[in-house]
């Protein structure tokens, strides 16, 4: 089959497009013929290299795949050649207490798709059967591959960890950015009162468009200023923070009593301040 790989770390120049054997699905695998690979940042991250982490090179990039099942290895039963489907992109052992816990992104061998296993940008995939969801209709195989890591990302950082509530206020950074958009609707869904950031005028309407009761455009406000404004002085119950050292004051001064925040980004090679005597003073 036809892949991208990434044989090396380094800058774009170090991807082959190349001719590599097609993969087989083993006992309980599914074999995806992939119609649609999303890309994220991520992405990015793993050619370039990250420190502490050893990827399995070469290797297939790309998290956020939609297609068609090809063909199935044994013992696996859901599934029928000719399925359109969209892969869940986090892998895990299902097998260890974590795991056994429903938490398999806590557990040890948990990677994603194109970071520690092949991933999307090839002709063909193979992917554990529990990974592999039917997709929904009326989808085309782009719009499915877009959604995966973002929408499982924002969902687990607003609902697993941050436990928004309906009627609570929250503060989405980045709303024009994937996970940022993905993090707009689930915080809509939930009944929550949105108020979102970005640095232009499309972005904020497709906020607003998405879901967001408020915008604030960052290029133009100064996000607490502005959220202290929105809530009454009071704050937001949650901040969605993944952007970093750059928001990260911002963020923590949105924050109200007894306010959560959470995050999924970081700028590399910073660290932000902690603020701790906000954190104790607000019981952040
Ligand atoms: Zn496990």
């Amino acid at each position: 089959m036809r892949a991208i790989l990434i044989p090396r770390h380094g800058g774009p120049d170090v991807l082959q497009y190349s001719e590599i054997s097609d993969p087989k699905p083993g006992v309980g695998e599914v074999l995806v013929r992939v119609r649609a690979c999303a890309l994220n940042h991520l992405d990015v991250w793993v050619r370039r290299g990250l420190n502490g982490v050893t990827f399995p090179l070469p290797l297939v990039p790309g998290s956020d795949i939609a297609g068609e099942v090809a063909g199935t290895g044994d013992l696996t039963k859901s599934v029928s050649t000719g399925d359109k489907v969209v892969l869940s992109p986090g892998v895990s052992c299902g097998q260890c207490a974590a795991c056994a816990a429903g938490k398999d992104n806590e557990c040890r061998k948990y990677t994603l798709f194109g970071y520690g296993r092949n991933g999307g940008c090839a002709e063909y995939v193979v992917a554990p059967e529990v990974n592999v969801l039917p997709m929904l209709p009326g989808l085309s195989f782009e719009e499915a591959a877009a959604v995966p890591l973002v929408f499982v990302t924002a969902w687990h950082m607003l609902l697993a960890r941050a436990r928004l509530q309906p009627g609570e206020e929250v503060l989405i950074l980045g709303a024009g950015s994937g996970v940022g958009s993905a993090a707009v609707q689930i915080a809509k869904l939930t009944g929550a009162r949105v108020i979102a950031t970005a640095g232009s005028r499309a972005k904020l309407d497709k906020a607003r468009e998405l879901g967001a009761d408020e915008v604030i455009d960052h290029t133009k406000q100064k996000i607490s200023e502005e959220v202290r404004r929105l809530t009454g002085k009071r704050g937001v119950d949650v901040v969605f923070e993944h952007v970093g050292t750059a928001t990260w004051e911002q963020s923590i001064l949105s924050l109200a009593t007894g306010g959560r925040l959470v995050t999924c980004g970081a700028t590399p090679g910073a660290a932000p301040q902690l603020y701790q005597r906000y954190l104790i003073a607000r019981q952040l």
